[in-house]
């Protein structure tokens, strides 16, 4: 059977998302800049036509009673005016009599450029769940990526979204400051979860679909410094400097992407130590961790 509607691809969603409908309302991403995504570098950012989403949405009628979470695509569908964001909300409830959920990638740009009255009333509409890749919560790391957001700007969009009851899952990027950054990236990544204490946080390992050298060709040439890969035991130990800096009162984290080699799921800050032990036991005792079989092959 064929699915009901095309997507402009390449397609993008969170692994949580993997049960949503789908409805594309932008193509691309509006900065498509961070130089370790590749995600829509293949696209022109374009706002599709409010017609064109509404027939998307139409299309699935005829299963309306069984759907119920929607994820808005592509790559930060908040930029769009609020407006325009509500007449899509309005119409997914229309639409779908059982929908519990609506959720979007967003960045705190995204957010800081939104009042609180309009927040809220998106909330109220229906969208309940943003996915903010806030990749570091330093400075200079955030500058050297080119990711166009700083700690500040980062904890204010966060705020802004919790002020208005808009739960917040928020990535962070093992390994993308390079061994120079290492220890001021886990520090300040930790500050960032502690002061926007967010509904769930994860981390990745840094990947580069196009190779470490277009990587590298793409960062900051403000920053005069050669980027160096961390291996896996710097990796840990990366790990291990951002959990220990964390002081959370109940955020649900998982460092489960097909990335991590050690997965960590639980509650933070109740499952701290076990973390602790568990990355340590990943550097003193690899054989002994519940590492991913097929992607350790020893330090
Ligand atoms: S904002 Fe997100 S989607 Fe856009 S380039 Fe950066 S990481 Fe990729």
């Amino acid at each position: 059977m064929r699915f009901p509607i095309q997507y402009n691809e390449p397609l993008f969603r969170p692994p949580s998302e993997a049960k949503s409908l789908i409805i594309q309302i932008t193509y691309g991403c509006s900065w498509n800049k961070c130089s370790f995504c590749e995600m829509y570098t293949s696209k022109k950012f374009k706002a599709r036509k409010q017609e064109d989403v509404f027939s998307d949405i139409e299309t699935f009628l005829p299963y309306a009673s069984q759907i119920r979470r929607v994820f808005l695509a592509d790559g930060d569908p908040l930029v769009l005016s609020t407006q325009r964001l509500l007449n899509i909300l309005h119409k997914l409830k229309q639409t779908f009599p059982n929908l519990q959920r609506v959720s979007t990638y967003a960045s705190p740009s995204n957010l800081s450029r939104k009042s609180n009255q309009e927040l809220n009333e998106l909330y109220n509409a229906g969208l309940t769940l943003l996915y903010v890749g806030i990749e570091s919560g330093d400075d200079e790391v955030l500058e050297y990526i080119q990711k166009g957001e700083t700690f500040k700007s980062t904890v204010e969009g966060l705020l802004k979204a919790k002020d208005e009851k808009i739960d917040s899952s928020v990535m962070i990027i093992n390994g993308v400051g390079g061994r120079h950054f290492t220890k001021q990236h886990a520090i300040n990544s930790a500050r960032v979860l502690n002061e926007t204490q967010p509904k769930y946080a994860s981390t990745l390992v840094l990947t580069t679909h196009k190779g470490f050298e277009h990587f590298k060709n793409r960062l900051s040439p403000k920053i005069n410094i050669k980027f160096q890969q961390l291996n896996q035991l710097e990796l840990f130990t990366e790990m291990k400097w951002l959990i220990e800096n964390v002081a959370l009162s109940e955020t649900i984290f998982r460092s489960d992407h097909a990335s991590n080699i050690l997965i960590l799921k639980g509650i933070l800050n109740k499952d701290k130590s076990k973390f602790l032990q568990q990355i340590d036991t990943a550097i003193n005792h690899p054989t002994m961790a519940n590492l991913r079989p097929k992607i350790y092959r020893g330090y």
